[in-house]
């Protein structure tokens, strides 16, 4: 296991778990996926109320009943929620609806981001996030930030979802995508920004081979 920390930041739908996970792989490191915590936070919160609306004082409160562990299987990387196997369920539109919210709310990101630090405490950790490189380990060994043009990056994000068995039209898709990105980028609590020293990489046009050797070619001369 290589003894490093690598922060993936960028827009939704630029490739970042993907890279993550072939990086962990890669050098025998644990990946995590920051988004998936804060998607199991809102799927909890919409568990906590009859209609699957957010209570979000009720969920403030119940942030010390939430354990997310993540899980490597054989059928990839699993996210649990006190126990429960919520890879997919996280992955609907309805917390996609909802996500960006809840992660704009301080004490939210607060709890996740001290669980975050933890996990990469003895380092051999690949984050992809929003804030990984600014927040969480601005001392990170080494900082990407993925880009790649909206459209581009709904019709990618539409095929996977697609091949989920997940219905949603490619415009309910590019609609989501688009309204994330501006209220990460724009919410006052650590909005989605690139660090300063992070690597930019426009995957626009890139194949994920392409994306993923550029990485690792930064990482192994550097
Ligand atoms: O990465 P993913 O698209 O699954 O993230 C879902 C949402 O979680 C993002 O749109 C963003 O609102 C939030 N998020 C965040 N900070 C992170 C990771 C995700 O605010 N580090």
């Amino acid at each position: 296991m290589k003894k490093i920390i690598v922060a993936i930041d960028g827009y939704a739908g630029t490739g970042k778990s993907t890279q993550a996970k072939s990086l962990a792989k890669y050098f025998g490191c644990v990946h995590v996926d920051s988004g998936a915590m804060y998607r199991a936070v809102t799927y909890f919160g919409q568990q906590q109320t009859t209609d699957g609306s957010i209570d979000i004082k009720l969920l403030i409160d119940s942030l010390p009943q939430i354990s997310i562990d993540f899980e490597l299987t054989k059928n990839g990387q699993q996210t649990f929620l006190n126990d429960e196997n919520i890879t997919d369920l996280i992955r609907q539109s309805k917390v996609n609806d909802k996500v960006s919210d809840v992660a704009s709310i301080h004490e939210i990101r607060s709890f996740l981001v001290d669980i975050q630090k933890e996990m990469g405490s003895s380092k051999g950790v690949i984050m992809d996030g929003r804030d990984i490189g600014t927040i969480v380990f601005p001392e990170a060994d080494y900082k990407f930030f993925l880009t790649a043009s909206p459209k581009i990056r709904a019709q990618r994000r539409y095929e996977e979802q697609q091949k989920k068995g997940i219905i949603e039209t490619l415009e309910e898709v590019l609609a989501n995508i688009t309204a994330r990105d501006h209220q990460d980028s724009t919410r006052i609590v650590t909005p989605l920004k690139k660090a300063k020293d992070a690597i930019e990489i426009d995957v626009s046009y890139m194949s994920i081979d392409d994306v993923f050797n550029v990485m690792i070619e930064n990482i192994v001369e550097s």
